[in-house]
């Protein structure tokens, strides 16, 4: 593995690297034992739904298998919180992240971009398209905020934060900072990508950031999963599960 200059390449290394992390960091991971229902969103608290979209569910573009299931635990851990933003991947036709806008290129090959490494993807998202739309039964009628990212044609963003140029803001830490939030849960898909991403730089950014695992499903492209929670840990975002919610 390259040595990495900065925390973000490394990061981004991380992600796209390892069977040998796999292996290290085993899926399982130690969890603390936590008693059912303990954990209490309070009015600095936010919930953020990453990409719950058709286009990663089954019969969509980029399906992350059981994508669907987050849906009802999601709707079920609304009622907890008085802050729910939604996020949805919102790509330009030929957008950078798509492996036929590169010649040659394959599905799940990684390229190299001006920013940094870049997995390809089956085209997906597009915007204003029934396959980017949100999932039908997703029910979030308190949610006040809906972030699109990813429109920037060059440029990718897994993270509801920063866009993969790592410079460009979505606005999405004013949005909460501003509103006096402190502290964030993590929910949606996928777990090794835009779930883990926007959990990094929500620590980064100096929120106190849950990932609440049962309510996340992942690609795990080569061992990207077990990457992403050693790299979710070692930044110090908690692992619950949405029976920790009170
Ligand atoms: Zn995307």
């Amino acid at each position: 593995m390259p040595v990495a200059a900065s925390p973000h390449l490394s990061r981004r290394l991380f992600l796209g690297s390892a069977a040998a992390a796999c292996l290290a960091a085993g899926l399982g991971g130690a969890r603390p034992a936590r008693a059912a229902g303990t954990i209490k969103p309070d009015a600095k608290s936010a919930l953020i739904v990453v990409d719950v979209q058709n286009c990663f569910v089954d019969g969509g573009t980029l399906p992350v298998k059981g994508g669907a299931q987050v849906v009802p635990l999601i709707n079920k851990l609304a009622g907890s919180f008085e802050n729910i933003v939604v996020t949805q991947d919102w790509h330009t036709p030929g957008h950078a992240s798509f492996a036929s806008t590169h010649a040659g290129k394959k599905p799940f090959e990684t390229t190299s971009m001006p920013y940094g490494p870049q997995v390809l993807w089956p085209d997906h998202c597009v915007q204003g398209s029934d396959d980017a739309a949100l999932h039908k039964d997703l029910k979030l009628p308190t949610a006040a905020l809906i972030v699109r990212k990813g429109f920037h044609k060059d440029v990718d963003s897994y993270s509801a934060f920063l866009e993969a140029d790592r410079k460009t803001p979505t606005g999405l830490a004013g949005y909460l900072k501003e509103r006096g939030i402190t502290t964030v849960f993590v929910t949606g898909l996928a777990t090794d990508f835009c779930v883990a991403w926007t959990a990094l730089d929500a620590r980064k950014l100096g929120f106190t950031t849950y990932v609440i695992e049962d309510a996340t499903r992942a690609i795990d492209l080569n061992g990207s999963l077990a990457a992403a929670w050693k790299q979710m840990s070692d930044a110090g975002v908690k692992r619950i599960q949405s029976s920790d919610i009170a």
